[in-house]
């Protein structure tokens, strides 16, 4: 019995919640004394694919010949492949919501999301998970032999490891229930699920004419832009940049909240990043007890103190 873990690729390059979901994977097959199998889709190259093995994987089925987006496909052949599995592992992703509750029903294994951390035991298998969206730790009891896990953005981090994976290529001829014939980015150079570092600015901006210093201050890190919902409502941004509950649900290594009020809807969608830094005039203002770094002040003064700070640095 192997643990079997669900590696997700964009145009062929596997994204970092996919390193940390093996990485995950391979403490979790430790405990269990087993090995740790990943199971790839779509075209992936065979050093794309070898990366998995510097983080634990020690073998990887790659499935070839299949539409991956669409998740009914994807469910059945990972169904065909997951009886030798007794723990299945996904990174908590827009993908692995489509695809994991399929496989659950499929399977008929119990399944828990949003997981925190390692089993406190395997027999019966026994997590934290985030419930209430962050607001309170569940500790959840799976009651069938075997799981489906979906691990919680930053929760665990990577943990590479000095190894080498098999790889065995499937080619699959299943017949595919939807077609996407293309995809294309509308928005932003850096896409926010991925993006390590995010500027993100709410209601204190006053108005869009001000987000000049906000997307300089992004360019200047490498960074993608958010923003919270009223301001998308407003129409000061592009809804797309829309972070929260009813938005986007973020994990940068760095989450810099500028003028943002830090309202409970708000930070459920951020509220997994790494470290967060809030600039805001209101000393009071809740993102404060949520926040790693606070400045308490005002935005159009700190902000261009940042990028002036910044460019020096650089220069
Ligand atoms: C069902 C539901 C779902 C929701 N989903 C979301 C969601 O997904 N995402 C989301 O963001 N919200 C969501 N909301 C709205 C949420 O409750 C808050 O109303 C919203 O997040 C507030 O946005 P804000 O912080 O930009 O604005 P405000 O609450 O108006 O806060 C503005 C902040 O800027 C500060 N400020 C003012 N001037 C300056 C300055 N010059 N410099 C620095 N700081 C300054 C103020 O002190 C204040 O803290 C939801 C609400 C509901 C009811």
């Amino acid at each position: 019995m192997s643990v079997l873990v669900y590696t997700e690729n964009w145009k062929g390059k596997f994204r970092k919640s996919t390193f940390e979901a093996v990485s995950y994977a391979n403490e979790l097959a430790k405990l269990l004394a087993t090995d740790v199998v990943a199971l790839s889709f779509g075209e992936v190259s065979d050093e794309e694919l070898n990366k998995l093995g510097n983080y634990g994987a020690s073998k990887v089925l790659s499935v070839s010949g299949i539409n991956k987006g669409d998740s009914q496909q994807v469910a059945n052949i990972f169904a065909k492949n997951a009886a030798d599995a007794s723990i299945i592992i996904f990174a908590s992703t827009y993908t692995s919501k489509m695809i994991a509750p399929r496989l659950s029903a499929k399977l008929k294994i119990g399944i828990a999301s949003n997981v925190i951390s390692l089993p406190s035991s395997t027999s019966p298998i026994t997590i934290s998970r985030k419930a209430f969206s962050g607001k309170a730790i569940e500790k959840t009891i799976i009651k069938t032999e075997k799981a489906i896990l979906t691990l919680a953005p930053n929760a665990f981090g990577l943990v590479e490891c000095v190894g080498s994976c098999s790889i065995e290529k499937i080619n699959t001829s299943e017949n595919a229930s939807v077609l996407i014939e293309g995809e294309e980015i509308t928005r932003g150079k850096i896409s926010l699920a991925e993006a390590e570092i995010i500027v993100s600015a709410g209601r204190g901006l006053k108005g869009a004419e001000n987000w000049g210093m906000v997307e300089e201050l992004a360019e200047l890190l490498g960074a993608a832009t958010a923003c919270s919902k009223p301001v998308a409502d407003i129409g000061w941004r592009p809804h797309e940049e829309h972070v929260g509950q009813t938005g986007k649900a973020v994990a940068p290594n760095l989450y810099i909240a500028i003028g943002i009020s830090g309202a409970i809807q708000h930070l459920a969608g951020v509220n997994s990043s790494k470290v967060m830094v809030v600039i805001n005039t209101d000393a009071e203002a809740p993102f404060f007890k949520a926040a790693d770094y606070g400045i308490v002040g005002d935005a159009f003064q700190i902000v261009p103190k940042l990028i002036e700070e910044i460019k020096k640095a650089k220069n």
